[in-house]
This record gives C-alpha cells, structure tokens and sequence, in this order.
C-alpha cells in the first residue's frame, strides 16, 4: 500500500490515544484496525447517528487515532461493510455517517447461515417464530393510521396482480405481492429488533433460498396467478383479525399462511 510508508509506522509504534485513552491491539485477540472501527462506530452510536455528518476528514482521524495509515483504512474497510459510515473523497470529503440497513445485515447472516448448512425448513421455522409474535404486537399496537396502511396494502396487491394478470407477466408477481404486508405488519408490531429479524428472515427465505426452488415449482404463470390469488385471500384473512383485534385467530391464520408458502417453496 503506497501510504504505508516508514514512517506512519514510526507513528504508530507511539502510544495510541484517543479522548485520553489509549487504543491497543490485541485485547479479546481484536487487531488494532477493529479496535479503531470499533471506537468510530462507538462515536457515532454516542452521537445519535447523525447521518450524512462528516466524522472527520482521513489526516483529521488519522491525527486523533495516531495509527498507521494502512490500519486506519482497514478500519474504514470495517466500518464500510458495517454500513455505519463511508469514506467521501473530494475537497469536502471524509468519513460520513450512513444509515444502517437490515439488507446489509440480511446478506451477512446468509452467508453465515449457509456456511451453517441451514435447511429451508429451519428457516421456515425461524420467520414462523418471530412473525407470530410480529403478528400478535401489530394486534396490540394497530391505531387508524394502522388499519389504513393495511387496507392499503392489500389494494395495492389487488393492483399489482390485475396488471400482471392484464400484461400476461405473472412471473414476478408473486415477489411483488408476497412480502409487503409482512413488512407492514412487522412495522405496526413497532418494535424494531423484531422488524429487523423479521426483514432478514422474509429475504432469507425468499431471495437466496426460497426464488429458485420456488421457480422450479411453480412452473407456469397460470399456476403464479393462482398462488398469487391464494396469498390474497389469506393476507386478507389475517388483516380482518388484526382489525377485529382478534389476536388469536391473526396468529392461527399466519401460521396456516406460512405453512402453505414453505409447501410451496420446498
Ligand atoms: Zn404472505
């Protein structure tokens, strides 16, 4: 690395100090570029995620953090794939908040869970588990605005359906159609460790395992649209409870409706 120079490494050989503490490496076996992305990403939790701030530009932070430069962009590396903050270039560059995404999370944990040799049907059984309690909280917590975002979104898959229906391009249908409500009521339960887990899950089970078994499947558009027209139908099923209040039959009708949609998927 060209900024790797002799004597960045005479800096760094220099006790590291930051807000008066000193950063080293090796604590918990960490290397010292972690020990620094996690002190940025510390900062940044602290600050209450100003997102599009500037954290400081590379010769300020590299100023502060006393490190090698090659340590200190492995530590960006870090905190780029964390999706926490990225490195801007330019006269008003430096290293910018970001806003955190599940997507980002979403691919991590599928890479871990497919290192892990997981099956679709643990999967199945994991977004079963948190959006029956997804479910059950949407009930406790829906208001107006609730209900109509509900309403919404099941026109809106009406919508959807008719113009594929109308455009003979059902393939793709079933994707637009069949993830959105799961969202919205994951949004209404407002609790936003079980919207994560249940936005990991949804793309889990449907993008890297769930689309191709699921093509292989469902062979022909006809066969689409009418998975397509039974999705709807239990959607609507499970909106009804939730508006009625009735927490029990919501849940009964999640459970049928995700056990239909893994029958489909195997
Ligand atoms: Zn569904």
């Amino acid at each position: 690395m060209t900024g790797d120079k002799r004597a960045s490494t005479k800096k760094a050989a220099k006790p590291k100090y930051l807000n008066g503490k000193a950063l080293r490496a090796g604590a918990n076996g960490r290397k010292l570029a972690e020990v620094v992305a996690n002190e940025i990403e510390r900062e940044i939790m602290e600050a209450g995620w100003p997102v599009g701030q500037v954290v400081g530009s590379e010769s300020d932070l590299l100023a502060r953090f006393q490190v090698s430069r090659s340590v200190f962009r492995e530590a960006v590396r870090i905190v780029e794939t964390h999706r926490v903050a990225r490195m801007r270039r330019g006269p008003n560059g430096g290293l910018v908040v970001t806003t955190p995404d599940s997507q980002s999370l979403a691919r991590s944990a599928a890479l871990v869970l497919d290192f892990q040799n997981v099956t679709g049907p643990q999967l199945a059984q994991a977004r079963m588990a948190v959006e029956l309690v997804s479910v059950q909280q949407a009930v406790k917590q829906i208001d107006e605005a609730g209900i109509q975002r509900l309403k919404d979104t099941l026109r809106m898959e009406v919508e959807e359906k008719n113009e594929a229906e109308a455009e003979g391009a059902a393939v793709g249908v079933l994707g637009g159609i069949e993830h959105d409500l799961h969202v919205v009521i994951s949004e209404l339960a407002e609790n936003p460790a079980l919207k994560l887990f249940v936005d990991v899950l949804i793309s889990l089970t449907s993008t890297s395992h769930g689309t191709t078994k699921f093509r292989s499947e469902v062979r022909n558009e006809e066969a689409r649209l009418e998975v397509a027209e039974a999705v709807h139908a239990a959607h609507e099923g499970i909106v009804n409870a939730i508006i009625r209040g009735d927490a029990a039959q919501a849940q009964h009708r999640m459970r049928r409706h995700l056990e239909a949609m893994s029958a489909w998927l195997d």
